[in-house]
């Protein structure tokens, strides 16, 4: 019997002109992503994406990795058969029979999408349901709540017999939303404001901030594993890493010490608009916050914007702590990113920030910093890392 992969299309079937280009940008992704399983004709029909196995082909690891490709709203394993009403019987006896034996009750589910099959959904349903009881008589229909519902869809090509469905990861395929420059530490927030902006269609390139030797190569580690678990969503990425220790060393050096942090947090807006400039990225983003710490006040996030010409995203800005360790949780960076580790946002952290920060007295507190150097120097000595999924 043969087995295929269904992804059924989320948030693109809304698409209209452009849905081509995100149907095409979906397929590429997952034909990219179900590589190492095998080899697999992908094709996409009525709002459907099939994934079909070419030989020996690891199905579970492909059922796997296609739940966690952003695009698809559900993902199920189907039975594919001749679209003969008794074919369709003896495939859902074969292909469900252990979870029918499993269960007290159940039901039938048709779709047509192929409407020259010469009969209705409903009657569909009820043949096949009408065997299937002879067959199972231990099983009761129940149309309301049945533990297990066979489902056949009659498609052009063939027809399917699956049971339930996946969730998929929703959102929108990766490259069709462009690209951004991610701030990543190794906090709680920034993997999950990753993870979300990734989940809108947009490829991410992270850049992390160290300052050896008042930041470790732990600290640096944690960020490449927080990477490689965000790969499972995100794809190949290459991490720039920014040397900061001398920006911190002059900040610390030239500006008042209530202004360290404003100060330090500008340069890195600065830099990583350089790296997004150089890579073609259309906004930065951050895992910044409302109210969490001195430096996400309103003012505060109004100071540190000032400097850049490019849009930052902040999608976490209203979260509160609780629902971000939830989402934390649920994909998978939260063990990692509580590990302890120093950040460089807390080597030479001021006994009193300024929380209320206005524009003027941060221009006066970069006054005797060579701005534009230190973003050359920063940016020249850029080490690149690629992480492979
Ligand atoms: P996180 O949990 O993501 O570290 P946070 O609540 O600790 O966030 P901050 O330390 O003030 O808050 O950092 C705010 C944001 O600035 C982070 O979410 C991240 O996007 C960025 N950021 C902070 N430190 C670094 C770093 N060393 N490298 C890259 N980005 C950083
Ligand atoms: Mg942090």
């Amino acid at each position: 019997m043969d087995d295929i992969i269904l992804l059924k299309q989320g948030e693109i079937i809304l698409k209209g002109q452009n849905r081509r280009h995100f149907e095409s940008q979906l397929m590429a992704n997952i034909r990219r992503r179900l590589k190492p399983f095998g080899e697999f004709e992908i094709y996409c029909m009525q709002s459907t994406i099939y994934v079909e196995p070419r030989g020996d082909c690891d199905m579970d690891g492909a059922l796997d990795a296609a739940g966690t490709v952003f695009g698809a709203n559900s993902v199920l394993r189907a039975a594919a058969c001749e679209k003969d009403k008794d074919a369709i019987v003896e495939t859902a006896v074969e292909y469900l029979g252990d979870k029918l034996n499993a269960v007290k009750s159940f039901k039938v589910e048709s779709k047509r999408a192929d409407k020259r099959f010469p009969m209705g959904s409903i009657e569909l349903s009820r043949y096949v349901g009408g065997l299937l009881h002879e067959r199972f008589p231990h099983l009761t229909p129940d149309m309301h709540s049945p533990e297990l519902t066979v489902n056949v869809e009659i498609r052009d090509l063939a027809a399917y017999v699956h049971g339930p469905a996946l969730p998929g990861a929703g959102g929108l395929p990766i490259g069709a939303g462009g690209r951004m420059v991610t701030l990543l530490s190794g906090g709680i927030d920034s993997p999950v404001a990753t993870h979300m902006i990734a989940k809108r269609g947009v490829k991410v390139i992270p850049v992390h901030f160290a300052s050896p030797p008042y930041t470790s190569e732990m600290a640096k580690d944690k960020v490449m594993t927080l990477t490689k678990i965000l790969t499972k969503y995100c794809g190949r990425m290459v991490v720039e890493l920014v040397p900061f220790t001398h920006i911190q060393e002059e900040i610390r050096a030239h500006s008042p010490e209530g202004f360290f942090t404003i100060v330090m947090r500008r340069l890195m807006m600065r830099i990583a608009e350089q790296i997004a400039i150089n890579n073609g990225c259309t906004a930065l983003v951050t895992g910044e916050n409302l109210g969490q710490v001195a430096s996400q006040t309103a003012e505060a996030l109004a100071v540190t914007e000032e400097c850049v010409n490019i849009p930052i995203l902040r999608p976490l800005v209203a979260f509160d702590k609780q629902e971000i360790i939830e989402r934390a949780r649920l994909i998978g960076t939260f063990e990692t990113s509580i590990l302890p580790y120093e950040d460089c946002c807390t080597v030479f952290t001021p006994r009193r920030p300024r929380t209320k920060p206005r524009i003027e007295d941060v221009l006066e507190a970069e006054s005797g910093l060579d701005i534009t150097a230190l973003v050359e120097e920063a940016v020249a000595g850029i080490e690149r890392v690629a992480v492979e999924v």
